[in-house]
């Protein structure tokens, strides 16, 4: 049987995805609860998603009461016991295996038992995240792209034990969301970025090695790959921690050296430098001061 279209969709992490993921599913007619271990960041998050709203509202992209309704389709909570009624929850929380295990298993006991668990992570093991519940048959990826109001597909990877019906589901929900998916397989990266992140990598290795400017290196690849961003400028909006994160899950799980992260890129997060986040990064996003 096909979900019903009303569903309530739960979220974990109300960062630079879960906020867009929450965003989404509001908009597209489901209840959401969204929630986030730090105070400030989950009000920065449903910040996010009104600022994001208005100027959809602004660009004649939505009408200021489509605006209304969906907002107050959101529910935010800073703890788990507000997912208790969710049909669906996304994890969007750190890129770390352990910390998403860690929540798997809080989900597991806190979500209603007929509750399919799905993790936007970019790069982990769905089958892993799904040996931390015992619900393994209704655990998922589904990989939305950044930003994720405007990014049109999300990729869903079946871990092992995933059932055709919790597939089905998700297909079903992320369809309703307006999004055109993609199944893969479990492997470290899955398609998307075990396929982009050996370019970034790259990206940061020929900067560091001074073969040119970030900016030169931008523009090689917009004007002369066709690319809309640039790989360095890219890796700023993805967030250079769950960068590094990825490349360790792929240099670990492929065990090829050539997905070993490259070192500039691990010195900028030692030294807090994010990307856009963080205000800085291969670029810097300070606002200009009066602005
Ligand atoms: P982020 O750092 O912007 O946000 C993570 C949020 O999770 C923070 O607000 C943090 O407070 C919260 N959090 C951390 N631990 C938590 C916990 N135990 N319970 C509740 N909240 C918790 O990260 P992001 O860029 O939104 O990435 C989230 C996930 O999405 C990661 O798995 C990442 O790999 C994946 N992803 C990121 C992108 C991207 O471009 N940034 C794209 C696709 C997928």
């Amino acid at each position: 049987m096909s979900p019903e279209p009303s569903a309530t969709i739960g979220v974990v992490g109300a960062g630079t995805m879960g906020h867009g993921i929450a965003h989404v599913a509001a908009r597209s007619g489901f209840d959401v609860v969204l929630t986030d271990l730090s105070p400030p960041l989950l009000e920065r998050g449903l910040r996010a998603i009104d600022q994001e709203m208005q100027r959809a509202v602004e660009k004649g992209k939505m009408t200021e009461q489509a605006r209304g309704a969906a907002l107050g389709r959101i529910r935010s909570g800073p703890g788990l016991a507000a997912l208790d009624g969710a049909d669906l929850v996304v994890e969007a929380i750190v890129e770390s295996e352990a910390a998403k295990r860690s929540l798997f298993s809080d989900l597991d006991r806190h979500c209603r038992p007929s509750a399919i668990l799905a993790s936007n992570t970019s790069s982990i093991s769905i089958t892993r995240l799904a040996s931390a519940t015992k619900r393994p048959d209704k655990v998922i990826g589904m990989h939305f792209m950044n930003p994720v109001p405007v990014m049109a597909l999300v990729e869903v990877i079946r871990g092992r034990k995933t059932s055709d019906a919790t597939v089905l589901s998700v297909l079903t929900w992320a369809r309703a969301m307006g999004k055109t998916t993609v199944e893969v397989n479990d492997f470290p990266g899955f398609v998307s970025n075990r396929i982009l992140m050996p370019m970034i990598n790259e990206a940061v290795t020929a900067l560091m090695e001074g073969v040119a400017s970030a900016e030169a290196i931008d523009t090689v690849m917009k004007l002369g790959m066709n690319h809309p961003m640039g790989p360095l400028a890219l890796a700023d909006l993805i967030g250079l921690d769950t960068c590094l994160s990825i490349l360790e899950v792929l240099h670990q799980g492929l065990g090829d050296p050539r997905y070993r992260p490259c070192p500039l890129l691990r010195k900028m997060v030692d030294s807090g430098d994010l990307g856009r986040k963080s205000g800085r990064g291969f670029y810097d996003y300070t606002p200009a001061p009066g602005a």
